[in-house]
Parts: C-alpha cells; structure tokens; sequence
C-alpha cells in the first residue's frame, strides 16, 4: 500500500474526520483536523480536533474526561477525509448518548478482530513471555489437543452452575480455537463464509 497524506491545502486546511470505535466498529462522531490537529492526535494518542465554533484546537474529553483514545488512523483514496479508529473512555456525544448519531454502542464482538491481530503478532514476532507465542511453537499438534482439552472443560462447566468458571472455560475455548486457525493459516472470515454458505441454503 502507498503511503497516502492529506491535501490539506485542497481542503481549505480542514479535513473531515470520522471517528469509529476500535473494539465495536460503531460510528462515534464527526469532527473536522486541521494539520496541527492531525499532528497532536498522532502525539498525545488522544483525538483532538480543531473546533471551528471554539477556533482552536480541541482535544475530545478536555472538559467530560471522556477521552477518545487513538488506535490507528486511516486515510482516505483521494487524501481529503480521515477515518480514526479510537477508544472512547465514555459516551462520546455532549448529549450524554454514547454516540453522536444517538446509537448504544455495546457490542464487544468487534475485539475478536484485535485479538486475531495479536495472535497473529505473537506467530510472526514471538517473544518469551508470551503463551501465545509458545503454543505456536510447540506446533498444531499441541494447539489441537489444547481446543480438545478446553472443549472437555467447557462441557464440564456447562454441567455445573458457577458462571464464573463456565466464562472462564468459554474464553480459554474461543482463544484457543483462534490460535489453531492461526496456525492452520485460516481467516475467520473463511468460517463465517462457511456459515453464511449454510445459512443461504436453508
Ligand atoms: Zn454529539
């Protein structure tokens, strides 16, 4: 991929930029970065705008403490939009809703997506503190037995009533499964392709 900039100076020197949550994938809100803005988001990692009704720059929480924390920014094709993908510590409108379109935004399920991402890290740069790392040298052998033997426990959990260990014994099983996909060199999305397949048929 090219490394794409900003037209600031096509743009009048502000540029849109859509903020979405990292983790949900939920549209947050909508603000306009000046250069300087763009630069002070990249350093202090917290999405700061320039506010055209306060015409100065304006870091997101610097009056709620609701902060957006920045985790990646993306340019788009013809360099005169941003998208920012960021953490919010709390609702992101000044309404009080968690979004700026008046969306809940709950869904926890868009964290698979970093988790993969780091699992993928832990393959392709392992270090020796990391588990994931030494499952994936001990080889598909072990991260195989490793999905039987959390399987097991999860069944065992499911017998009982303790939510706790069943949450526990649910999460060792989904991080292992992701493990073994990695290993094998499959994408999650080549399940859900198999999944969407049999849901069409139906
Ligand atoms: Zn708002």
């Amino acid at each position: 991929m090219s490394e794409r900039s900003i037209d600031f100076k096509k743009m009048d020197g502000l540029v849109p930029a859509i903020v979405q949550d990292a983790v949900s994938g939920k549209v947050l809100m909508q603000g306009y970065m000046n250069e300087e803005a763009l630069e002070k988001t990249k350093e202090t990692k917290m999405v700061t705008f320039y506010s055209r009704s306060k015409n100065r720059l304006w870091t997101k929480g610097e009056t709620s403490g609701n902060f957006m924390e920045l985790v990646s920014i993306a340019i788009d094709c013809d360099g005169d939009s941003i998208l920012v993908r960021a953490n919010p510590r709390g609702p992101v409108c000044h309404t009080g809703s968690d979004t700026c379109f008046d969306e809940v935004n709950t869904s926890k399920t868009g964290f698979i997506d970093q988790l993969r991402a780091i699992i993928k890290d832990r393959k392709n740069n392992p270090t020796d503190k990391s588990y994931t790392a030494s499952l994936f040298a001990k080889g598909i052998n072990k991260v195989a037995q490793k999905v039987g033997e959390e399987a097991v426990e999860i069944v065992i959990e499911a017998k009982d009533d303790n939510k706790e260990l069943f949450m526990g014994e649910a999460a060792d099983l989904l991080y292992h499964y992701l493990v073994l996909l990695e290993a094998k060199g499959y994408e999650l999305d080549e399940v859900m392709d198999v999944l969407i397949e049999r849901h069409q048929k139906k």
